[in-house]
């Protein structure tokens, strides 16, 4: 559920109806929802109700300040995957000791920098890693806490490009050489084990694959403490998928994942530590997109808007489906339209939706995009110099601007000439 709704005939965000934010703003542009993200929240804090826990938000999901900072007034910790990501979540007030960092490449500057500013654990994710970060901790006379991700081998069941606990991907250490790498990890002064960490990959849409992992994992934690290691900590990562499709997807809910997690992994006594991104930020935004024009093809009708694959990449990248709605209300029984929704980038990948039935539009109608709040402004670019797309945050009847559409003057001001192209300079 969200609080995208239409209102007197016009598609609101909670108390704010969208053509104002688009008349102010200028399209395209994000619009998140305060009381989504804050429901999403509350879902998995209360999924997992008794047991010992900290909700973990993916930050590289949706990383604005100040969707961090809403989030990290509700008691949430943060999980960030880079020294860029560590320094959003601090900026929004998040204490180091609620931060996880997770990642196959951390670098010795990202470990000094956590190590410094304060950090609850590293997910570690290699040997080599290991020692490195064993290296920068001595160095420091610090002692960092760590995790081991583990990959159970299960198969997630999801997108190639985001499946991560099988064998042959690129994360964590085989479950099956997980005591030998506990034990070389229990030999680096540097280094303090704290518990076990698994991320089995995004958008799961079935149950059954964190079922296998955590009954793995539960095997896993009690043979690590016969061998005498400390296993205080279970992360279980992220993943849980959500409805893209409002008319067909039907992902478990957080209360049946937290029934799964107490049944499976309860009786360890354990803190639990989750990861979720998408299950709290995609839902919790739309893009707001202007029709440039509506063009009638041989075979097919598009139209074509003001926003593109450089601002919302998923289509073209994952194949992913997005609901598309006008922002202004049908009529029930108005005529339907076939469109291929596109944008004006100069690849046919820069299609958003296919074959899709709306009303007649036409330049300068808005439409939006739907659970477009992960993975969405995160992976924005710049590419045909389109203005990196701005963000809006709405909480009640208040919107704001959390990220701005940059100026060109900003864009064109990045680049350099060097000197003997600086006409300027040639004297020099
Ligand atoms: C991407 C990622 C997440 C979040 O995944 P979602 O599918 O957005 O919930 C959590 N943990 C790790 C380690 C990740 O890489």
């Amino acid at each position: 559920m969200d609080h995208f709704l239409y209102r007197g005939g016009v598609l609101h965000a909670e108390g704010v109806a969208l053509p104002q934010i688009a008349a102010s703003v200028g399209t395209p542009f994000y619009v998140y929802s305060t009381a989504t993200l804050t429901r999403h929240y509350q879902l998995f804090h209360d999924a997992l109700g008794d047991l010992p826990h900290l909700v973990c938000f993916s930050v590289k999901s949706l990383s604005n300040i100040a969707v961090l900072k809403t989030l990290a007034g509700l008691g949430a910790g943060m999980d960030v995957v880079s020294g860029g990501e560590y320094r959003r979540a601090r900026a929004a007030g998040v204490p180091g000791d609620n931060i996880v960092f997770s990642g196959v490449g951390k670098t010795v500057e990202e470990m000094r920098l956590t190590l410094d500013g304060g950090i609850r654990q590293f997910n570690v994710e290699s040997e080599a890693e290991m020692a490195a970060l064993n290296a920068v901790a001595l160095s420091m006379g610090k002692v960092a806490p760590i995790t081991v991700r583990v990959n159970p081998d299960v198969d997630a069941k999801t997108h190639a490009k985001i499946a991560t606990g099988k064998k042959e991907n690129k994360f964590g250490i085989p479950i099956s050489r997980a005591r030998e790498v506990y034990a070389l990890a229990a030999s680096l002064p540097g280094l303090r084990v704290v518990g076990v960490d698994v991320h089995i990959g995004s958008q799961l849409t079935d149950l059954a694959p964190f079922a296998q992992a955590f009954e793995k994992l539960a095997e896993l934690v009690v043979q690590l403490r016969a061998d005498g290691h400390g296993i205080e900590r279970l992360d279980l990562g992220g993943g849980l998928g959500i409805p893209y499709a409002q008319s067909n997807d039907t992902p478990p809910l957080p209360q049946d994942y937290g029934a799964l997690v107490r049944e499976k992994l309860g009786h360890l006594g354990c803190e639990i530590e989750i990861e979720p991104g998408r299950l709290i930020s995609g839902n919790a935004g739309l893009l707001v997109a202007s029709v440039i024009y509506a063009k009638s093809g041989e075979e097919r009708d598009f139209l074509i808007l003001d926003a593109a694959m450089n601002d919302l990449v998923r289509p073209s990248m994952y194949d992913a489906h997005h609901d598309v709605v006008p922002v202004i209300e049908p009529a029930p029984a108005s005529e339907r339209h076939s469109y291929d929704v596109v944008g004006p980038v100069c690849e046919t990948g820069d299609t958003f939706a296919r074959g899709r039935a709306l009303p007649l539009l036409d330049a300068g109608d808005l439409v939006a995009f739907r659970s477009a709040g992960a993975y969405g402004a995160v992976m924005a670019s710049e590419y045909n110099t389109r203005p990196l797309v701005p963000e809006v945050l709405v909480h009640g009847d208040h919107y704001a601007v959390i990220r701005e559409r940059p100026s060109y003057e900003e864009i064109l001001g990045r680049d350099r000439l060097p000197a003997w192209l600086d006409d300027s300079r040639k004297d020099a």
